[in-house]
């Protein structure tokens, strides 16, 4: 049963409270908890009422945790209401995620676009392969350093392998070796790791496999243009793999 206070001492209580008194009829207990009946949604749905002593573990669990995977603002609090409410959970969401600590270390700056961007569609498996590096990372136990990534853009399969540098050699080594011996050899391939990446060995490389290279854009700056849910997924998969390495800061980083 829910005791609802008179109008007049409602004018005395926060602003909180006066919200919920509004929307008094969409309060209710279930099982002994307080929940809120969210009408938006078919069919409605019952998200728990957070009391203030437990706001900020709710907050880390949406957030903090490896499964939460610290992401952005809006997905953290889309996270939130997915089950929970309490009142100025928005702008509380904002704020825990503006303060991590972890977020602000693994920041990545604003860049500037340098062109227009440009939309590059996949027809088929294997036409157009995307690479970067994740890294430099903790040494692992066994001299590994550094993350290859590459992701095929029509399938979106996506494998990982441990490199104990990120120079064109043991790159192009680890990529024939374990992508190209299995999957076939790419019509093209993409990078934005154009410092490392795009010198003599690299060029040696994709003539040697025949991969033709567009003389008006280099390898690194077509994948800057090609925008889309690639680039998207990579940076996700890049922002996670930092935070949880910074999570690990004081031990041996032994994921390769
Ligand atoms: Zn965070």
């Amino acid at each position: 049963m829910i005791k609802y206070p008179v109008n007049l001492k409602l004018q005395l209580c926060s602003p909180a409270a006066k919200h919920w008194w509004s929307c008094n009829s969409q309060l209710k207990f279930k099982d002994g908890i307080l929940v809120y009946e969210w009408l938006d949604t078919v069919p409605p749905k019952l998200l728990v009422m957070v009391p203030k002593s437990m706001k900020q573990e709710v907050l880390v669990n949406c957030h903090n945790t490896k499964v939460a995977g610290h992401f952005g603002q809006q997905k953290t609090y889309n996270k939130l209401k997915s089950k929970f409410m309490w009142h100025g959970m928005r702008q509380d969401a904002l704020i825990h995620v503006r303060t991590c600590e972890v977020c602000n270390i693994n920041k990545k700056p604003n860049r500037k676009a340098k062109g227009a961007l440009g939309q590059f569609h996949a027809g088929s498996p294997m036409e157009r392969i995307h690479i970067d590096i994740l890294g430099p990372l903790r040494e692992s136990t066994k001299g590994n350093k550094c993350i290859l990534v590459v992701i095929d853009q029509f399938t979106k399969w996506v494998e990982f392998y441990a490199l104990p540098n990120q120079n064109a050699q043991t790159v192009a080594t680890t990529l024939t070796d374990n992508f190209i011996s299995r999957f076939g050899c790419p019509s093209m391939i993409h990078s934005d790791q154009g410092k490392n990446l795009d010198g003599n060995l690299f060029r040696e490389l994709c003539s040697l496999l025949e991969i033709p290279k567009n003389k008006n854009h280099g390898i690194s700056s077509l994948l800057q243009r090609s925008g889309g849910k690639i680039q998207q997924n990579h940076h996700s998969m890049h922002s996670l793999f930092f935070k949880r390495e910074t999570k690990r800061l004081g031990s041996k980083f032994t994921a390769c």
